[in-house]
């Protein structure tokens, strides 16, 4: 099965690179969601303290990404699949890059490229329109059931006099209903409230991330117009050209979403 984009499903899509890799492009905010192109394998002698192997990012996807994105600065995280992050105000210090270690990072600073890594795990991208403010979130199963949808926007709130309905969100490639099996004892160990967005099918159970993320955004305030489901194709259905942690295992890479604003 196959995500297809059709030509123009939102004002925000100015131009698609392939149907997979996208470039959101308006007068004031940018975001690439990127696909199997993006050349960053796990190193498989670096392990963090956190359990999870840290990535290289090659120089070829960020010059690939400069060509998109008009980028000065460009700040990924250690992510560990928490629900805390980062806001960088445009006049404080920038940290150095991949120095925070958390799972979202808000910014009002133009020009500064924040960015998730993530393959099936979800990119959820924000963007306040009457403050000028970005946001991007790592959203797995751990932090989606945690609720880092609603957890970011309110930093956004907190930290940025962000309005839920100014905002718009995009949702990225991600693991899907379709595709995201997941063990009877996982479904035990859940909040009862999970069952809702679990569905059985042959005698499995599969997750449905992407509408639980959606619940908590509406839940949180955002407009349902103001949810875009563009860029939102299953990962593990094109596990060809998406990188896929429960289809490739170990060896899988990861894509990156990266934001920023003009
Ligand atoms: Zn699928």
């Amino acid at each position: 099965m196959h995500f297809v984009h059709s030509p123009i499903r939102s004002a925000y899509i100015n131009y698609m690179v392939n149907y997979y890799m996208t470039v959101i492009s308006t007068k004031k905010v940018k975001i690439y969601f990127g696909d199997a192109t993006d050349i960053i394998q796990p190193a498989p002698y670096a392990h963090t303290d956190h359990g999870s192997s840290s990535h290289i990012l090659t120089l070829a996807p960020y010059n690939k990404l400069t060509t998109y994105l008009p980028l000065q600065n460009l700040l990924f995280l250690q992510q560990t699949h928490s629900t805390t992050g980062y806001t960088i105000k445009q006049d404080a210090p920038l940290p150095s890059p991949f120095s925070l270690i958390g799972d979202f990072l808000i910014t009002d600073k133009p020009h500064c490229g924040i960015g998730v890594l993530a393959a099936d795990c979800m990119p959820i991208a924000y963007y306040d329109g009457a403050h000028n403010i970005i946001a991007l979130a790592h959203a797995g199963w751990r932090g989606s059931v945690n609720n880092i949808a609603q957890k970011t926007l309110q930093q956004m709130m907190r930290d940025c006099g962000t309005r839920p309905q100014d905002c718009t969100v995009w949702l990225g490639p991600s693991a899907q209903s379709c595709c995201y099996q997941v063990g009877p004892e996982w479904v035990d160990s859940m909040p009862e409230h999970i069952e809702e967005y679990v569905t059985k099918r042959d005698n499995s159970w599969y997750f449905d991330m992407p509408k639980l993320i959606c619940a908590q955004l509406l839940a949180g305030g955002i407009t349902p117009q103001a949810i875009q489901l563009d860029c939102h194709a299953c990962t593990m259905c094109n596990n060809s050209m998406y990188h896929s942690h429960r289809s490739h295992k170990e060896r899988a890479g990861r894509q990156m979403t990266v934001m920023c604003l003009e």
